[in-house]
């Protein structure tokens, strides 16, 4: 993509309403627009990143034989009737509709309900989608973080015996923490003990550890153990950890998975008949990932005093081309062609703007790579070379060049 076509431009400032740094940034760099509180559009450079995130997460959860669907926005009342959670009550966060002979509707803020509802015609796997979700929450100062609408990938599984689901809800752990070493929070995601679950005592979350969270969890690092703040007196006793080992940090949901047991096949009457002739109970395991929520995580966490830093695997473009002098422009229209060929996904700033401008843009946007080509350069036949992340800059023959982003 040459950045003279592209259609969003960097800004100085986020607009004062904007009090999240994700989403200053973002906003800043083109990513997103605000449109109101909680809720913002994905430009094109960060509808790549999303697209990049959902492919991560969508291989890992084929790799656990999950099957992706989409399920829809507007849902049935008489479905959430069934387990109480229609009622503004139990569930605080529902949008709801009427249509034009007044039947009520709900905008899905989940799909719980509805995918037990719609697996009753069919054979029971785990299955999964990336689903805009909407919900009427209270707080939306969080940017991307926290939307009133916002994307999820949400699984569920469903399982004839218990022993079965735990062992899919094992791999499910598994699969999770593959996706965060994938985006490049690993390291500091921590499979947490959280409350509720219905046959175990608890359920679990994925926290990333990042100032601008809204958790805190207490944390044993040479143990590996995390627990939410809410279940801590009950979990260091069944887990046999004293407290005061314990470190207090903020962090950020990035996923959660838990297990329904058989309560809410029960509530809403799906069952399986088993080889003796008669009707049994379904185990259900639910398991959610805030796509959006993790981008705006990783913006918070990876970026510094110049903009945001993507890791290589989810930048919306690997390598931002820069061109300077006349000379320079004709070598970097050739060299965008090259690496194009050669599938590596560049941002070419062709434009006629000051080297220092171009500069700056390329940091803000936090593409990993910088090759700069200009006239003075061409002379010694080298190409500049910036890393975002490590900051380091070094000049490249043209082989070393295409060695180090091939
Ligand atoms: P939270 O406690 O943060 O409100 P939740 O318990 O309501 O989260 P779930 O309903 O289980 O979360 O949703 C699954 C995942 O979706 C969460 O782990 C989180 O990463 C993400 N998520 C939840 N609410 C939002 C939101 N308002 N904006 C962005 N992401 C969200
Ligand atoms: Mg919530």
């Amino acid at each position: 993509m040459r950045v003279s076509k592209l259609f969003t431009k960097t800004l100085k400032e986020a607009p004062a309403d904007e009090v999240a740094k994700n989403a200053q940034l973002l906003i800043r760099a083109g990513y997103v627009h605000k449109e109101m509180a909680g809720v913002y559009a994905y430009l094109p450079l960060g509808l790549r990143v999303i697209e990049k995130i959902k492919q991560i997460v969508r291989e890992e959860m084929d790799g656990i034989d999950s099957n992706e669907l989409i399920m829809t926005t507007l849902q049935r009342k008489e479905i959430w009737d069934k387990t109480t959670r229609w009622d503004d009550d139990i569930v605080d966060v529902w949008f709801k509709t009427k249509l034009k002979d007044d039947t009520e509707l709900g905008l899905g803020w989940s799909h719980e309900e509805p995918i037990v509802e719609m697996m009753k015609q069919y054979v029971r796997v785990s299955l999964y989608q990336f689903q805009t979700k909407m919900r009427n929450e209270l707080r939306a100062k969080s940017g991307i973080m926290r939307g009133r609408e916002f994307i999820m990938k949400d699984m569920y599984s469903f399982h004839a015996s218990k022993e079965d689901l735990e062992a899919y809800y094992n791999q499910a752990i598994d699969a999770y923490m593959r996706v965060y070493d994938r985006l490049g929070i690993g390291d500091e995601t921590y499979v947490t003990f959280a409350s509720g679950g219905a046959f175990t005592k608890f359920s679990h979350e994925f926290q990333t550890i990042c100032d601008a969270g809204e958790d805190v969890i207490y944390l044993h690092r040479a143990k590996n153990i995390a627990i939410n703040e809410e279940v801590l007196d009950d979990a260091v006793k069944e887990l046999g950890v004293e407290k005061d080992e314990l470190e207090a940090v903020k962090t950020a949901e990035t996923g959660n998975i838990f297990n329904f047991g058989t309560q809410k096949t029960d509530e809403m009457d799906l069952y399986y008949v088993g080889e003796d002739g008669k009707d049994h109970s379904l185990f259900i395991g639910s398991y959610g990932i805030g796509i959006t929520r993790a981008m705006g995580v990783i913006a918070e966490k990876l970026s510094d005093d110049k903009g945001l830093v993507w890791p290589d695997n989810i930048a919306p473009y690997t390598v931002y081309l820069v061109s300077i002098g006349d000379k320079g422009a004709a070598e970097a229209d050739r060299l965008y062609e090259e690496l194009r060929e050669k599938g590596v996904e560049v941002l070419y700033d062709d434009r006629d703007e000051r080297p220092g401008a171009k500069f700056a843009d390329s940091e803000l946007l936090g593409i990993p790579h910088r090759i700069t080509v200009s006239d003075r350069l061409l002379e010694k036949e080298q190409y500049e070379y910036t890393n975002r992340m490590s900051g380091e800059t070094v000049l490249l023959t043209p082989e070393e060049m295409l060695a180090k982003l091939v």
